[in-house]
């Protein structure tokens, strides 16, 4: 799937978060490096800032002083993008905004941010450097997830590349949704790849992520074929009213046991903590009213998980 970033930098990718000291996604202590981008939107998604391809504002109402102390943001942005709201803070007209961050450079509270940050693939890599010596203890490395990190397989390749040839240990953590092209070029320097299957049937895939899952489901076989070394561990979102039968995760079960590779199979549930990010977005949170599966319920399902 040919994906363009609104950047003319090809030496670059847009990243939205490096996080370190991360226990998950990977062996050991790890830096985690979020991509910016997915082609799929799904319902739950925890991280709505990786899901656009540009940069984009966020504003944390929490933190802004208010248009009564200050109103910084609104005298200086020059496509009228920001006006006062009923309650005293200010109200973003995203259609007029073009995420040129001039706000965030004249706000006193750090209220506004610019997410998304174009960077070498040496930059990243000298950034997760700065913890190398817990990776050596620890047998850690570096984990890129996203957003879709195969959305922008030239960067992820380069990074994954430059961090086996550095001696880290490397992961991934891909929704399928690529050309083959791209699973393929990176897969020599990948140790650990994080496979999501979200559920079998294509029309309900499509209804809840925007895409149908025969690529995601094509490439994983493939994977499981040219790959047989790499450790691989098939992940699913456990999501209310959507994948949370027994049917569903036997479904799953039975596809990753038909390819013949011996991947490990984890389920996760879903999780409210990425709600208040729609909001300094701008987004709306599809997900309200939703609670996350109790823990009987995870148990009797993790049960017949492969
Ligand atoms: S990012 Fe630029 S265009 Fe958008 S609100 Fe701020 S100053 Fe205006
Ligand atoms: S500049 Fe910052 S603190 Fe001032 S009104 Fe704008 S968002 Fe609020």
């Amino acid at each position: 799937m040919a994906l363009t970033l609104s950047h003319e930098d090809k030496n670059k990718g847009l990243v939205f978060n490096i996080q370190k000291f991360s226990l998950h996604d990977g062996a050991g202590i790890r830096t985690l490096v979020f991509f910016k981008g997915c082609p799929l939107l799904c319902k739950w998604c925890s991280n709505p800032e990786g899901q656009s391809f540009s940069p984009e504002l966020t504003y944390n109402i929490e933190k802004c002083i208010g248009t009564t102390e200050c109103n910084r943001c609104i005298n200086l942005c020059g496509r009228n993008a920001i006006t006062q709201n009923e309650n005293g803070k200010i109200k973003i007209i995203r259609e007029r905004c073009d995420n040129c961050g001039e706000c965030v450079d004249a706000c006193p509270s750090m209220a506004l941010e610019i997410l998304g940050k174009f960077m070498t693939a040496e930059e990243v890599i000298k950034t997760v450097e700065e913890d190398s010596s817990f990776y050596v203890r620890s047998g850690g490395g570096i984990t890129l997830s996203g957003g879709e990190p195969l959305s922008q397989a030239e960067f992820a390749c380069e990074i994954l590349r430059t961090a086996k040839s550095r001696g880290l240990d490397t992961a991934i953590e891909t929704s399928g949704i690529c050309s083959w092209d791209a699973i393929e070029s990176v897969g020599s320097y990948v140790d650990h790849i994080f496979y999501d299957i979200k559920c079998m049937d294509p029309q309900k895939h499509e209804k809840v992520t925007g895409v149908s899952n025969e690529l995601i489901l094509e490439n994983y076989q493939k994977l499981c074929r040219y790959f047989q070394e790499t450790a691989i561990t098939v992940r699913t979102p456990i999501i209310p009213g959507v994948n949370d039968s027994v049917a569903d995760i036997e479904a799953i079960s039975r596809f990753i046991k038909s390819t013949g590779k011996a991947s490990s199979y984890e389920l996760l549930p879903y999780h409210q903590f990425g709600e208040s990010k729609y909001y300094k977005l701008g987004k709306k949170y599809q997900m309200n009213g939703a609670n996350p599966p109790s823990e009987a319920q995870m148990k009797r399902l993790k049960k017949i998980a492969i």
